[in-house]
């Protein structure tokens, strides 16, 4: 992490902001239909996750919430489940990049590597461009879509992007 990554954030702690947009992804292994069709919402898969990154979403279904943490594919939520939401988690749990928006620091001139520090992966990193700008690349292959990335964001730039069919979507 750079001094000036650390300056951003204290800055931004203390003006009171900093709290990236909230992205609406279901548990890892379910997808969208498992849900309105199948989840009783009891609530079961945020107890017995041990990030605490599973809560109730609109209408009491279960949501990710990844500023409070990143998913580790424990697969505890799908066992705590009683219903047949969930699919085999010796699979992909889904198909989920990170992306980086237009509030991105990097992109406007301003030195930050906070996600790059963050991804175990190797997923991220930067393309530089002339005036300082360096734009976020996201290898998409590595990418897990874990989240580890989204709060250590200090501009909440960084949001998990579910492809198209993917059927996580909210
Ligand atoms: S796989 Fe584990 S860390 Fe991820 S949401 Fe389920 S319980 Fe939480
Ligand atoms: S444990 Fe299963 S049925 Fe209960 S809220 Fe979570 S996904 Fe829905
Ligand atoms: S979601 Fe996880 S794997 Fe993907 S770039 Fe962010 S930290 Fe890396």
């Amino acid at each position: 992490m750079t001094c000036d990554t650390v300056d951003i954030r204290r800055r931004n702690l203390l003006r009171g902001r900093a709290r990236p947009s909230r992205p609406s992804i279901r548990p890892p292994w379910s997808d969208q239909n498992s849900f309105t069709s199948l989840c009783i919402r009891c609530g079961k898969c945020g107890e017995a996750c041990p990030e605490g990154i599973v809560g109730a979403g609109d209408g009491g279904f279960p949501e990710i919430d990844f500023l409070k943490g990143e998913c580790t594919f424990c697969g505890d939520c799908a066992a705590a489940c009683p219903a047949p939401v969930f699919g085999d988690t010796a699979g992909n749990p889904w198909n989920a990049v990170a992306a980086a928006g237009a509030s991105c620091l990097s992109a406007q001139g301003i030195t930050c590597r906070s996600c790059q520090d963050s991804c175990d992966q190797s997923a991220i990193r930067f393309a530089l461009a002339p005036g300082g700008i360096a734009r976020v690349l996201v290898d998409g292959q590595a990418c897990t879509g874990c989240g580890a990335c989204v709060s250590t964001c200090p501009v909440g730039a960084i949001t998990i992007q579910l492809h198209a069919g993917d059927g996580h979507a909210a």
